[in-house]
């Protein structure tokens, strides 16, 4: 079970949490896996950051992280239990203090000491919630994941060495289950690593949902449970369309489109341990444990419709290269992609008519200009030779994108999609379906962007809009 920072934010939260760990049958071996309480690794970034621009402030950041986890302990735990545990994190706090002076003293923050600033988030905090399951009668142990999850020396976003990490991990739990009771539960801390020399790395933001998926797969474990504040994926973002419900299966290709495409599901790479060693991710709801939450799953049973959920991308533009030269030519898309590579420019969609006069590419707005400069300069010879006309870019744009495994072969969904779009009278600027058949994707003008999912919502979903 991994719990996310909004999850284990203070002691009313943690108190919410174990009540949720605590309803689990405990015998049959429980991984938990939380994160730093919301807001602290931003915090200790920032703390970092001050002092190594000698900023007197990152003190006052300190001490409120102290503060916070002073009155969780105390909150939580009662005066005995709550004295020993705090000294154990004071002592650390300590360490921290002294490593941010550091910082201070010779004004630098590397990616590795910051690596080593932010694991003390999940450290504490972890250990927090340990010390208060045992207060529940739970027979709960702290588990340093540097111990267990071995990186490369990529500070900031550790490449995870599988093999050496499964080891470890398998080892590691043999022993704490030894005699085959498992009714020692585990708090392991997210987002943390270590190289193979013990130094401190971290999975990069956001880590504590791979951390999950890692240890997961370590221990060929039955399910891995992602506890949010959603009651699941969702077909829809319910900001932009109320009628979004949760989707209750979704294959792990879906997911990865969800997710591709902007919807809050998991970021694909995090559920590929997972998938690898073929084990159920759920996302669950911490404020409403009773919901059943979505499963992702490599099998899943066909879906009800025909799609099975909507995705958008906002603050996009488009590139139009275009150019009665560029047909039946060879190497003009090549010579766009080294543009744009050259531009460092990610390219989100692709789109080209098999008339091959124009090829639209669209990228985030933040990128777009750069974008269009760069590829004005090295496509010169082709402008000055007429083969490109021009290289135009149209501003405020969004994606919506169907995504769906059933729609593959299905006659009649884009035409249902763009039917949708028409009788709203909205604008398509351009369309791509990946041979994959798992989604069709849209770009429209961003001020369409709530009109254009509400119907394609409808068009798909009508007994939720019923
Ligand atoms: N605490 C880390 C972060 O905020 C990791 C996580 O929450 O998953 O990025
Ligand atoms: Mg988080």
């Amino acid at each position: 079970m991994k719990f996310g920072g909004t999850s284990v934010k203070d002691a009313g939260r943690i108190r919410g949490m174990i009540d949720i760990v605590g309803s689990e049958d405990l015998s049959q071996g429980l991984v938990v896996v939380c994160s730093a309480m919301k807001g602290v690794t931003d915090d200790l970034i920032r703390a970092a950051h001050d002092a190594a621009a000698g900023l007197d402030a990152y003190t006052e950041v300190f001490d409120a992280i102290r503060l916070r986890h002073h009155k969780a302990v105390f909150d939580l735990l009662p005066e005995e239990s709550a004295n020993t545990t705090w000294a154990g994190i004071e002592s650390q706090l300590l360490e921290l203090q002294e490593i941010l002076h550091g910082v201070y003293l010779i004004r630098e923050c590397s990616l590795r000491t910051q690596d080593l600033v932010m694991s003390f988030g999940e450290r504490l905090n972890n250990q927090v919630c340990a010390a208060y399951a045992c207060t529940k009668n739970m027979k709960a142990t702290y588990v340093d994941a540097r111990l267990l999850i071995v990186t490369d020396d990529a500070y900031g976003n550790g490449m995870v060495d599988f093999t050496e990490s499964y080891q470890r991990i398998s080892r590691y739990f043999e022993q704490l289950w030894a005699g085959g009771s498992k009714n020692q539960l585990a708090f392991v801390a997210g987002f943390i690593a270590a190289t193979k020399d013990g130094i401190t790395t971290t999975l990069g933001r956001n880590g504590s949902d791979y951390s999950a998926s890692i240890l997961g797969a370590g221990l060929n474990v039955q399910d891995i449970e992602i506890w949010t504040d959603v009651d699941g994926v969702l077909s829809c973002d319910p900001r932009l369309v109320k009628q979004a419900f949760v989707i209750d299966d979704l294959s792990v290709e879906e997911a990865m489109e969800m997710s591709y495409f902007g919807a809050e599901v998991l970021h694909p790479y995090t559920m590929i341990p997972a998938v690898e060693k073929n084990i159920p991710l759920w996302i669950k709801n911490t404020m409403n444990p009773a919901v059943r939450g979505t499963k992702i799953a490599k099998e899943c049973g066909q879906s009800r419709h025909d799609v099975t959920g909507l995705a958008v991308v906002k603050d996009v533009a488009l590139i139009n290269v275009v150019g009665g030269g560029m047909i039946g030519t060879r190497g003009t898309a090549s010579r766009i992609f080294a543009a744009l590579l050259k531009a460092g420019t990610n390219v989100i969609m692709i789109s080209q008519a098999s008339s091959e006069h124009s090829i639209s590419i669209v990228v985030k707005k933040n990128e777009a200009n750069h974008a269009v400069t760069v590829l004005r300069h090295e496509l010169t010879s082709a402008i000055q030779g007429r083969l490109i006309q021009a290289v135009e870019l149209v501003p405020a744009l969004d994606i919506v994108s169907i995504i769906g495994a059933s729609m593959k072969g299905k006659p009649g969904v884009s035409g249902r999609l763009f039917t949708a779009l028409g009788n709203s009278r909205i604008n398509i600027l351009a369309i791509a379906q990946g041979s994959s058949e798992m989604n069709i994707s849209c770009v429209i003008e961003a001020k369409d962007r709530e009109q254009a999912l509400n119907s394609i919502h409808q068009a798909f979903f009508p007994e939720a809009h019923a």
